[in-house]
């Protein structure tokens, strides 16, 4: 090759210096490639761990607008909801790498779940965040004296979401995309409009909105003293829709077997996409037999707080189930009970937290129907779109949601473990 101008100019003693330095420069650069490519190969996955470095729990709580009653609140059992207490959970790794989680509990419950997540925290720290099956099982045995449901299990849901997240953004992909998703949407329904204290003209008017917004389906509370009364709401709404648009009635474990039966056979003309807990929620058996009995298909499950209580569920036989991811202990568990569904040919409609379960609801192999309740949407600084009748994935990677300035707004309380990176 020629020898550049500026090279003919240096007399040659110097030129073969030059030569002989890019030459070791050269080979120093291939040999350290070379060296770092083998460091690769002999690293192990412990070597790469990305270590819990900081955990913040925070206590928020979420007023409603209007007290809400649903049949516990007719028959005594419970009063009006007034509140929503959000256990958030923010995790940050060595490497920077952040996620978020939340759990939740309707009228009591919220202090006491705040505190025994403050007590299992510290097990979180040093561990390698995507070890998430190690961490779920580490949170648990922590609090294992209290069980391994209830709070036990509603207190780690923080966490394992936060974890979730923490992996999905790690992946720069939505949760869903993530697990491997069989949809970019899913069908979605309304609950808010339909509660017992609502009047039937009011009923009806929030029907007509939610309608006009998009929505896929409309779910109405039932499960009044007087069975009439729930006939009469039931017909004036599935009037309104007209015949096909997706309809469903929730009774909230009002019903023994007996009025269940009735009620059931009341409710077969109205061509309802499903009745909703006309049981109380651990009578597995009954919830199956009415599954079999009648052609309404049923649907249960909110209430279940672990996976061996939804695998009882499952086997027993309902229609659709209804887990919460935030119930029965996250992310992981739900996805345990979404493959045992699956197996068992049972449709999903997870309950309440739509910000989790329209990713969840996306990786379900079946067509499955999400909740929508708007009371959540104050709380995170990105919202969910609605477009003809389906809930659309977003396109930011983990879960998608950031905490808006009014959580913080609405935090009571909340404690810091370990050193942000
Ligand atoms: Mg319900």
């Amino acid at each position: 090759m020629a020898a550049s101008a500026s090279e003919k100019r240096l007399p040659s003693a110097k030129r073969i210096r030059l030569d002989c330095f890019f030459f070791c420069t050269i080979m120093s650069v291939e040999s350290n490639i070379v060296s770092y490519a083998n460091d690769l190969n002999a690293q192990t996955a412990s070597d790469r761990a990305d270590r819990i470095a900081h955990i913040k729990l925070s206590h928020c709580v979420l007023p409603l607008a209007t007290p809400v009653s649903d049949a516990k609140v007719l028959t005594g059992r419970q009063k009006p909801m007034t509140e929503i207490a959000f256990i958030f959970c923010e995790i940050q790794a060595q490497s920077g790498a952040s996620g978020i989680g939340f759990g939740y509990s309707k009228r009591a419950g919220g202090p006491g779940l705040f505190a025994h997540a403050q007590e299992i925290a510290p097990a979180a720290l040093g561990e390698d965040a995507n070890d998430i099956a190690k961490l779920w099982t580490k949170l648990m045995w922590t609090g294992a004296s209290m069980g391994r449901s209830g709070m036990t299990s509603q207190a780690i849901s923080p966490f394992d979401v936060a974890l979730w997240d923490m992996k999905a953004k790690r992946a720069g992909l939505p949760l869903a995309k993530l697990l491997g998703a069989h949809r970019d949407s899913v069908l979605c329904y309304n609950t808010s409009g339909g509660f017992l204290h609502t009047p039937l003209d009011q009923v009806l008017k929030n029907v007509e909105i939610s309608r006009a917004s998009g929505i896929g389906g409309i779910k109405l509370k039932v499960g009044h003293p007087d069975l009439k009364v729930d006939i009469q709401r039931v017909s004036s709404v599935r009037k309104l829709l007209g015949d096909g648009f997706p309809l469903m009635v929730d009774a909230n474990q009002q019903w023994d077997r007996i009025s269940a039966t009735r009620a059931c056979r009341a409710l077969e003309e109205y061509d309802l996409t499903w009745i909703e807990e006309p049981l109380d929620a651990m009578d597995f058996e009954g919830h199956g037999q009415l599954a079999q009995r009648f052609d309404t298909p049923i649907a249960t499950g909110e209430m279940l707080t672990s996976f061996n209580e939804h695998a009882q569920l499952i086997e027993a036989g309902t229609d659709f189930i209804q887990p919460d991811a935030p119930r029965v202990g996250g992310i992981s568990p739900f996805l345990q009970i979404m493959q045992l569904a699956d197996y068992k040919g049972r449709m999903l409609a997870p309950h309440f937290a739509m910000e989790i379960h329209l990713h969840l609801s996306a990786a379900y192999p079946r067509e499955s129907w999400l909740e929508h309740f708007e009371w959540l949407a104050p709380l995170f600084n990105e919202q969910l779109t609605l477009k003809n009748g389906r809930m659309h994935l977003p396109n930011r990677p983990g879960l998608g949601f950031t905490l808006s300035e009014q959580a913080l707004a609405w935090t009571r309380s909340s404690v810091e473990f370990g050193k942000r990176p």
